[in-house]
């Protein structure tokens, strides 16, 4: 993020108190204020301000310091070879460019491979473990890099650490570091019974680990099961028998007794560290251990010597990052969207951010409910996050770095598109504009109705709306049905052909079966799901009219539909203006009916026959659509809703209440996995 303020002085002093601040909270308290790639970011940006100014670096900096102080209640060691932390690359820009200073460091050509070990980053606790004859004598956490805190008791109790080394003839003393952690389903399970307890819940792993380290009764770190990977190792120099790379250091870690991570790899050169650092982007998502990166180290440990240290870490290692899901940004404006229902969206624009692998400059700041709770600021630092394919999102302001005297946002009180007054009405979260012509509300039932799912209209782009909304030409759906190919071939970026093929892709939408019309009607609450429930028990738009306005309860009684969009179909139906829609699509040659043959029944066998389904989450590879139609070609039935009648609910990333109402039921859920199994049985 670049500086906000115009002074770097006064930017450089908040990043400082904010920062140590963090890192207090983090390191000594076990109990971080901020996720961490959001201090990582604010770190990078007081770096680079200390960078192009020295002056800048006071005394206090964070970035003069490794870790936090140690912790009170244990007694404070002094490391015999000090523990440092590790540089960090974010890409595989930066990853080159410390290769390229390594190489330069030791005085090789540029381009030169040097063979180098890829281990994963464990986000956990570095251990520095002391062995005297062979058997364990201390172990004590990182701290500050030059004293920790004795924590020996605590360590014994990890079963993957070894009291006595396996060796016949063990130096007289030794050093080992690794990472202590605690397993994702260990961690859930404390915090479940921290729940319990009414006891405040641990961030992360990370923090559970670190907080167990310093439990003052060993007993309870014993029952929380730690474990621990081994990666570094420290001899005497007159020590002959040692290792010469950190390859062969892990192998005689794993002699010695140790557990050592098993998917360190040796690397030949700077395209093996890509290759791997990239299969373990998705590789990592399978461990059942937290991992943020991967640690590129030299091999050659002579040549470790020679590079040597910058004063916080080597130069020899880099620690590669995956990229960030949250990030912080500088609020640059606030804008409000209006939907295809009028719903009125505000969206935070900010200075673009990579998040998730792509750029960022404008996240959803959801309704005027959640403006407030966020309590957003003119210029305000914000935490965006955007974690796999999930819409970016505000989740939080930094109000430490907040401008001076800054003006609070609200939603405004006129539509933006059209400038008639908003409305928000009692119990209801969206603020709404209820012009019907409004052009936004307009431009947003066309993109809706020419959708893959609904009617599925080629060559008529948000774009091409805009501009058909904007001349005046198209007032309503219905519009689009009386535009010919001479007027179309009026518009920007139209030439005869395509505006002859957009004629014949709009005629030929008009067989598009019942069930995609009802939905591109974009009736509030009816989506693709329903609106298949909704055209199979009601064959035409005529018959659902009558049952909406005289006898809801008919509508009720379809599986899957309640009383809201019961009610809401009622609302639709006796509106005017929709009435007039639906007759005038009727009159273009729109059956609004179902054909005799619309439904097939599947042909093959039917593994999912009378089974109900209901999707939430994003799936790793199959879209909502591509799933409900593999079920639905298996005779499975999928609905929106979770009762006591559905079969399983297939959960992806990001699953929502639907999840948890499937649990609280008893309900059994499905991975992808698991259903691609089910499907082929
Ligand atoms: P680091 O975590 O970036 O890297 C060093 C650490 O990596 C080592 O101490 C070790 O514990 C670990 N590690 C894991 N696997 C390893 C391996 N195979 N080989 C070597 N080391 C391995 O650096 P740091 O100095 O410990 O901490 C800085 C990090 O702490 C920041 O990147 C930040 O994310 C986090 N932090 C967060 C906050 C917060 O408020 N959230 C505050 C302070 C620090």
């Amino acid at each position: 993020m670049s500086s906000t303020t115009s002074e770097p002085q006064a930017r450089a002093s908040e990043l400082r108190a904010l920062l140590n601040q963090a890192a207090h909270a983090y390191y000594v308290l076990d109990a971080p204020v901020m996720e961490d790639s959001v201090y990582d970011r604010l770190y990078r940006e007081l770096l680079e301000l200390e960078n192009a100014d020295p002056s800048l670096i006071a005394v206090d900096s964070p970035t003069q310091r490794v870790g936090g102080a140690p912790a009170a209640g244990f007694s404070s060691v002094r490391h015999r070879i000090g523990l440092l932390s590790l540089d960090n690359a974010f890409n595989t820009t930066e990853l080159e460019a410390w290769y390229g200073r390594l190489l330069k460091v030791l005085d090789r050509e540029p381009g030169t491979a040097l063979p180098m070990v890829g281990e994963l980053k464990i986000d956990g606790n570095a251990l520095a473990l002391s062995y005297e004859n062979g058997v364990l004598v201390r172990a004590a956490t990182r701290g500050d890099g030059e004293q920790g805190e004795e924590i020996t008791a605590n360590v014994r109790t990890i079963a993957s650490v070894p009291l006595r080394l396996q060796l016949e003839n063990p130096p007289a003393w030794l050093e080992v570091r690794g990472e202590a952690l605690i397993p994702d389903g260990t961690f859930a399970a404390i915090n479940n019974e921290r729940q319990a307890r009414g006891e405040a819940l641990f961030a992360n792993p990370r923090n559970a680990c670190a907080g167990t380290l310093r439990q003052l009764d060993p007993k309870v770190v014993a029952a929380r099961k730690l474990d621990f990977f081994a990666y570094t190792l420290h001899l005497p120099q007159d020590w002959s028998e040692g290792p010469a790379s950190q390859w062969d250091a892990l192998e005689w870690l794993k002699q010695a007794g140790f557990k050592v991570n098993p998917n360190a790899a040796l690397l030949p050169d700077l395209e093996a560290v890509e290759a791997f650092f990239e299969h373990w982007d998705d590789g990592r998502r399978q461990l059942n251990y937290a991992t943020d990166g991967v640690v590129v180290k030299l091999n050659d440990l002579k040549l470790q010597d020679s590079a040597g240290f910058t004063q916080k870490a080597p130069r020899w290692a880099i620690a590669l990052k995956y990229p960030a899901e949250e990030a912080p940004s500088k609020l640059l404006r606030l804008s409000c969207q209006v939907g295809r229902t009028g719903v009125i969206t505000p969206v935070a624009e900010f200075e673009p951010v990579p998040l998730a692998g792509t750029s960022v400059s404008r996240a959803t700041l959801h309704n005027a409910d959640r403006l407030v709770e966020l309590d957003l600021h003119a210029g305000d630092t914000i935490v965006v996050r955007k974690a796999g394919e999930i819409i970016p999102e505000v989740v939080r302001v930094l109000p430490e770095l907040r401008p001076a005297a800054a003006k609070r946002l609200e939603l405004p009180h006129t539509c933006p598109e059209c400038g008639s007054e908003l409305v928000r009405e009692e119990g209801e979260a969206a603020t709404r504009c209820v012009n019907s012509s409004c052009p936004a509300i307009l431009r947003g039932a066309l993109r809706h109705w020419v959708s893959k799912s609904a009617l599925d209209v080629d060559g008529l782009g948000s774009k091409l709306i805009e501009q058909l909304v904007d001349r005046g030409l198209v007032g309503s759906i219905a519009d689009l049905y009386r535009l010919d190919g001479a007027l179309l071939c009026s518009l920007e970026r139209m030439g005869s052909k395509s505006a002859e093929n957009l004629v014949a892709a709009l005629a030929q939408s008009k067989q598009q079966p019942w069930h995609r019309q009802l939905y591109g009607l974009g009736i509030h609450h009816v989506g693709e799901v329903n609106a298949k429930a909704l055209a199979k028990a009601f064959p035409s738009a005529a018959d659902l009219a009558t049952a909406a306005t005289e006898t809801p309860e008919a509508i009720t009684a379809v599986y899957g539909i309640g009383g809201e969009i019961a009610q809401s179909l009622q609302q639709w139906f006796s509106t005017g203006a929709n009435q007039e829609l639906l007759m005038a699509l009727e009159r273009l040659g729109f059956s609004l009916a179902s054909a005799e043959e619309e439904q097939p029944e599947p042909s093959g066998p039917a593994p999912l026959t009378g089974q109900t389904f209901v999707l939430t989450g994003t799936l790793p590879s199959l879209s909502r659509s591509q799933a409900q139609a593999l079920i639905e070609a298996a005779g499975g039935k999928v609905t929106s809703s979770v009762s006591k009648k559905t079969s399983y609910v297939v959960a992806g990333e990001e699953a929502g209440s639907k999840l948890s109402k499937a649990e609280s039921l008893g309900i059994p859920v499905l991975d992808e996995a698991n259903l691609q199994a089910l499907l082929v049985r």
